[in-house]
């Protein structure tokens, strides 16, 4: 990982910041699902590398097309709940696929900075990214990143619940 909810932190930053050029809900379950392996082996347990092929750029590109088919299939419900919190949002193809491939490619290169068992450009066996960043320095960003993102998120939803839908 960093443990899976750290990886909200970066998602739901971008997703905001870049809110018409990148699809929140795309970037949020590309930031978790590449874990499902991980957690799987963490509680059932399995056997080979813990992070497994999932844990490559290669296998995040894999996930992130099956996330960008599946938000952009149920777009129009995935609209109506951030329309609910009055989280406005890019559901445009691009968006869709970018935050996906945002969300999946950035989880590799978090975690492979901390694990010394992920192979992040397999087939090629190195990862010069292992320690260049501390596991502390990691998780430290990843949180600044979701109080950030909170904060972001709380203010647009107060500043359109109190003064209706501004256009843009
Ligand atoms: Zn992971």
């Amino acid at each position: 990982m960093p443990l899976t909810p750290f990886h909200i932190g970066p998602g739901l930053l971008i997703g905001e910041v870049f809110e018409n050029k990148v699809n929140l809900i795309s970037i949020l379950f590309a930031s978790i699902l590449i874990d499902i392996r991980v957690i799987y082996c963490f509680f059932i347990g399995c056997t080979g590398r813990f992070h497994g092929p999932m844990h490559t750029f290669i296998g995040a590109t894999v996930i992130a097309l099956f996330i960008a088919i599946m938000v952009w299939s149920l777009k129009k419900p995935f609209k109506k709940i951030t329309d609910i919190f009055k989280i406005q949002n890019s559901y445009s193809s691009s968006s869709i696929i970018l935050g996906s491939f945002i969300g999946t490619w950035l989880h590799i290169i978090l975690d492979s900075f901390m694990h010394s068992d992920i192979i992040p450009f397999w087939p090629i066996k190195s990862n010069f990214l292992l320690g260049m960043i501390s596991n502390g320095t990691n998780y430290l960003l990843c949180t600044i990143a979701l109080i950030i993102g909170l904060i972001i998120v709380t203010y647009r939803h107060l500043r359109k619940v109190n003064y209706k839908v501004q256009p843009k």
